[in-house]
Parts: C-alpha cells; structure tokens; sequence
C-alpha cells in the first residue's frame, strides 16, 4: 500500500480529522501535505455529504441534504516545485472503496446510495418530470452492484473521482464569481437556482481561521461546476490507471479531490448523483514545468482515460431531438435533445413494469454512454443514450415476445415532505 498522507477516521466527521479539508475553491486555503514530483501516496476520501446520507428506506434526507455543506475535499496537497504555468501530472494507481471487514454505516463500506434532489432542494437534469426527492441505495459485492429499490438489474462498477483539480488564482477566482454572478442576475429568483454564489455557511476552509477565514468564506467558489482547474467534472472514465494533465495556477499546484463514485452514467443525470461512496484513491504525480503555455492547456484539463472498463459489447440506445415536450422546435440544443433522449429510454423501460423513477436511477447509476451524434443537422441536434443490454437479467431488446415483466418489488423510497 502506498504511504497513507491523508487518512481519514471513520468515526469522526470531516472536521474533526487530522488533517481537515474544504468545501470550497480559494487560492488562499492552505495546503495541508505536501508531497514531491514522483510520489505515490494514498488519499482517503469522504463521501460528498460527510455522512448526511444513510443506507435505510426513507428519501427524507435527500429532500433535506445539505447542500450548502459540499463537497468534502481531501487537500488541498502542494507538490514541491508546482508553479503556475506547469501541468501538473495525476495518474490515479488506484481508488476504491473504504477499506474494511464488514459493511458499515459509510457509504463506500460495502454500499452506496444515487438521489433525486427535490425541485425545491436542488433540482436536477429532469426535475420538471421528477419534482420530488428520491433515493436508491446499491449494494456492492466485489465490483458489482444491485439494489432492493431496483430489481432485475446488475452492472459492473467504474470507481472512480467526480471531483479533482487545482486551486485556482485569485485572478481566476474573480473571473468565476463575475460571470457566475452576471448569469444569477439574469434570473435571480429561479428554483432550482441557475448557478450558486459564494456562501459563507457551512464553508470548511482546512486551518483557516479568524479574520482570514471569514475573508476566503466570503470570496471562495463552490464546489458544483467543473471549471479551469478541472473540479467536479463527474468523467465517469476517470477510473484506475487515468491520466490527468491539470493546469497549475498557484505556487504549489494544490490539487484536492473527492466525491467517489462507484458507478456512474454519462452526465450523472441524477445529479445526487452517480453512486455517491466514500473510499481511498492512490495517486503519483509529477511535473512538466511550463506545461500550460507548451500543451495550450488553459481552458481545462486533458486526460488520458484509464483502461479498466466493464466488458459490455451489446447496447440498446435511444434517441432524442431538440423539440420540447410541449411540441416546440428549439435550435440545436444538446441540453434538451439528451434529455428527450432519456425521457425515451424511461418510458421504454416503464413497459416492462419499471417505475419511471426506477429507470431514472438505472440511467443516473450503470454506466450508460451518452453521445452528441448530431449537432449541425439544423434545426435538431441528435443525443443519444446507449445502454447495456447485459445489465438487465431479462431480454430488454424489442421482441415479438413483448416486454417480459419485472417485479418492481418495494420501489424507489420517495420523500413525503
Ligand atoms: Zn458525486
């Protein structure tokens, strides 16, 4: 096992460990290890609601998660010798779940959950057709998950980060806020919101403290959207063996990460999200000094996607066109003809005794394709969803048998608030 520099208790919360993390991006939050180009270390990692989120039947701490407290990151780390301009190198050796004997209260140990945010409370991809809060726990025994919220399906899991990147300058800092904060403006009494400010409840800044920490809460970033620096880009590709060029923009590098997941469809449609775990992710970094100006790397990071895929040959796919549900044509939007491309793949899955909330979760959870097949054929972009056939213990392709009948047995928890 690589030299453990971030361990996390299991029966403590993120801000009683050793080291404490942050739950928000400011060039400003202390680096609390320090590691060189060339190491190999382990980082664990808390799943992104710190332990809001239980393994039981109810979806009421979904509709009341706690939004304002993620994510729990592990960082930052500086690595000796980063300075702005560099690339800094992460290859992820390895990420998995919390290493343990039994299952246990975390998810990660042994478990994992995917949620539907409540419309009031976070919203999601198609939170117009699914307004409530919702959530499927999945059980995992070696890299496969099932759920008792969702039978007749299996699937090999992707473990891997939603969440990594680089803290970002100050410059660049300002630069999120202003355009982040220009977008709100255009619509600021929206639900869900169209963008998250700065927040200073809830934020968890490592050693900070006193005036400085009331200074770095006001001005840091939230975590939600990936950016420059990488950040929760939700790649479910992202998996062992995945290589990451991210840009550096302060001295050090401090790169933090989080937000395991141990399967995960293209786009997390869900949202609350893939299958949210907490686990350890082993890392080798290194540098290629002025990397950024070199590679033209500025706008995000590159990556090489590891190798460790499931072996799924056969798919089902659907597709999707920029039209509303309403019947209205709209021009070339990716957005919207991904959503009717799933909204498809939802009502085919409901003929064969689905709920609809039920195939939501399969989309959010298994490791789904989602592709741009089309976007110049005016006016209609094409999205397409692709599934595995083989995740389905029942033939799910089109027959003239008809659709075989699942048992949806206890259903998907939904939230009664
Ligand atoms: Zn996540």
């Amino acid at each position: 096992m690589p030299k453990a520099v971030y361990p996390l208790d299991s029966t403590k919360s993120f801000t009683d460990q050793q080291y404490v993390g942050h739950n928000r991006w400011h060039p400003d939050v202390p680096a609390n290890v320090t590691v060189r180009p060339g190491d190999v270390f382990r980082v664990d990692c808390r799943e992104w609601f710190d332990g809001a989120i239980v393994n039981d039947d109810s979806a009421d701490d979904i509709l009341n998660a706690p939004l304002s407290t993620v994510h729990v990151l592990s960082g930052p780390f500086a690595v000796e010798g980063a300075e702005p301009g560099d690339l800094l190198i992460v290859d992820i050796v390895d990420v998995g779940q919390i290493p343990q004997e039994d299952s246990g209260p975390l998810a990660g140990q042994g478990w994992g959950y995917t949620g539907v945010f409540a419309k009031s409370n976070g919203g999601g991809f198609l939170t117009d057709q699914f307004p409530d809060a919702y959530k499927v726990i999945w059980d995992f025994r070696g890299q496969t998950a099932t759920s008792r919220h969702v039978p007749g399906v299996s699937f090999t899991g992707i473990v891997h980060p939603g969440l990594m990147g680089t803290a970002p300058s100050a410059e660049l800092l300002a630069r999120w806020t202003a355009r982040e904060t220009a977008l709100i403006a255009t619509d600021p009494d929206r639900v869900p919101p169209l963008a998250l400010p700065p927040l200073p409840d809830d934020a968890i800044l490592g050693t900070l403290s006193g005036a400085d920490f009331d200074r770095v809460a006001a001005e840091a970033a939230r975590t939600a959207p990936p950016r420059e620096n990488g950040g929760n880009q939700d790649i479910k590709n992202f998996t062992k063996g995945t290589r990451v060029f991210y840009p550096v923009f302060v001295p050090g590098a401090n790169l933090s990460m989080g937000d395991l997941h141990f399967s995960q469809g293209d786009g997390e449609i869900t949202f609350c999200g893939a299958i949210e775990m907490g686990g350890f992710i082993d890392l080798h970094v290194d540098l290629i000094k002025g990397g950024m100006t070199t590679y033209g790397v500025s706008e995000n990071a590159i990556f090489m996607p590891g190798n460790v895929d499931p072996q799924y040959s056969e798919w089902l796919a659907f597709s999707g066109t920029s039209v509303t549900l309403d019947g209205e044509q709209k021009y070339l939007d990716s957005h919207l003809s991904y959503q009717r491309a799933c909204l498809h793949a939802i009502d085919y899955l409901t003929k064969f005794g689905y709920s609809a909330i039920q195939a939501y979760m399969i989309l959010g959870a298994a490791p789904i394709e989602g592709r741009l097949s089309g976007v110049v054929d005016i006016p209609n972009s094409c999205s397409t969803v692709y599934i595995p056939t083989a995740i389905f213990d029942f033939p799910v392709a089109p027959s003239s048998d008809g659709p075989h009948q699942v048992d949806p047995g206890m259903g998907v928890p939904m939230s009664q608030g």
